[in-house]
């Protein structure tokens, strides 16, 4: 099937084109971008009130916190941990099936086409959570980047988390190495990749950091971590170790062009430069740093020296959402607000972290933009409805009154959106089964 996708105005990514269109090729590849009559198709989505851009980029989350959010509404970082390990304790693969189900239909409602998840609770004994994942993907439409994460570093080891949610580091590699053999496609057009992804300095050990490192680079897959999230973290770092976070990861081997981080807060110059000159990436999550008043990222700084930034909606546990482009918002405003100027980060810049920068975390040279070659991965957004009818400049309405709900979404010369409900699953369904899932868990 050929795919001929026409909107009122099509923003490729650099081009802003008056109606223009995007044809997709039966691979889901896209072979042609134009303006004026367009080519035949098998079918056709026609989009005259939309912006079409490149799908939403997600370059972090925790998909499984869906079933645990509004938790320690006014926390820390540390303190919301200390609470909900002992619930994450008690899922299993269903509750992870179903929290997945709701975080990846809300991505994808908001416009979203490809989503990393860093999923690193995997209590004792308790299989089948990582395919979980990976079939709920494929049953949504979504493009899927897996984190298998892991915690090895318990309480009674000096870790942060308690001893009931951390595995062994012997089977943690040997699961990782399980899945991707059984899931990785290393090919352009890839629907899903597996990435290695150790939590935190403060839940796994640096044996752990260094073997998953050298497991990663063997099958040549990409690496992430969280990194630099709070001050909490830089003092664990340098009281248990003598080393700040990004100091501590450049001695395990975690950093060069095949890693990327979540958060990236708290750097000093030096790491900031550091982190562009090996493009080592960053994914930024303004609504949950704000949440969790973790702090706020340097982007403009990292932006500036030629850093990898993308966004990233962070787990819902804290954030409440998986909205990408609330995400661009927030970008936006928190940076002005950083550097006192509009300058900053412009509207544009910001819709760029969504997708073409989260793309480049990720490491994928074939999304994030709508060029003949690349993925047919297009999210179209309405502006006539109320809150954007007779906006003068419709491709940074996006980012200044980001739209909750997307009109069409194709992933893959797919569409999985239309009219703005999901085509491959029942929302409201996937609503219920959550609040049950979430109501059992509560307990
Ligand atoms: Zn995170």
């Amino acid at each position: 099937m050929t795919l001929l996708l026409r909107a009122g105005l099509l923003f490729t990514g650099s081009q802003e084109i008056e109606n223009g269109w995007v044809l997709s090729s039966d691979d889901g590849m896209i072979v042609e971008v134009g303006s004026g009559p367009p080519p035949r198709a098998d079918e056709i989505i026609d989009e005259p009130n939309c912006v079409a851009m490149p799908g939403l980029v997600n370059a972090h989350d925790h998909m499984y916190q869906w079933a645990t959010r509004g938790y320690v509404p006014d926390g820390t970082l540390f303190q919301w941990l200390r609470a909900l390990y002992p619930v994450w304790a008690r899922m299993d693969a269903e509750t992870v099936r179903v929290a997945a189900r709701a975080a990846m239909a809300r991505l994808l409602l908001c416009g979203c086409s490809l989503s990393t998840d860093h999923h690193y609770v995997f209590p004792y004994g308790c299989r089948g959570i990582f395919e979980a994942l990976v079939d709920v993907a494929r049953e949504l439409g979504l493009r899927f980047h897996p984190c298998r994460g892991s915690m090895s570093l318990g309480e009674s080891k000096g870790g942060l988390p308690p001893d009931s949610v951390v595995e062994d580091e012997d089977a943690i590699l040997a699961h990782t190495e399980e899945m991707i053999g059984r899931y990785h496609d290393p090919k352009p057009g890839a629907m899903c990749r597996v990435v290695v992804a150790p939590c935190s300095p403060f839940s796994v050990t640096p044996g752990l950091m260094r073997d998953s490192a050298a497991l990663a680079r063997k099958h040549g897959v990409r690496m992430h971590t969280h990194v630099a999230e709070t001050l909490d973290e830089e003092r664990f770092c340098i009281e248990k170790f003598g080393r700040r976070p990004v100091e501590l990861m450049e001695d395990l081997g975690w950093t060069g062009d095949d890693v990327w981080y979540a958060h990236g807060i708290h750097l000093n110059d030096a790491e900031v430069d550091r982190i562009a000159e090996v493009k080592t990436g960053i994914a930024h999550c303004p609504s949950s740093n704000m949440r969790l008043g973790a702090g706020a990222c340097r982007v403009e700084d990292l932006v500036r020296a030629g850093a990898r930034v993308g966004l990233g909606v962070d787990g819902s546990a804290s954030n409440e959402d998986a909205n990408p482009a609330m995400e661009a918002h927030q970008a936006l405003l928190l940076a002005r607000v950083r550097a006192t100027s509009p300058a900053a980060l412009d509207a544009r810049g910001a819709l760029r972290l969504a997708t073409r920068g989260g793309a480049d975390c990720l490491g994928r040279d074939d999304c994030g933009t709508l060029e003949p070659g690349t993925c047919a991965d297009i999210a179209c957004f309405r502006v006539d409805d109320l809150a954007h009818a007779g906006i003068e400049d419709r491709v940074a309405a996006l980012a200044l009154a980001p739209p909750s709900r997307a009109q069409t979404v194709v992933v893959n010369g797919r569409v999985v959106v239309r009219d703005g409900r999901l085509l491959t699953a029942d929302e409201d369904q996937i609503a219920r089964e959550i609040a049950a899932t979430s109501a059992r868990l509560a307990v």
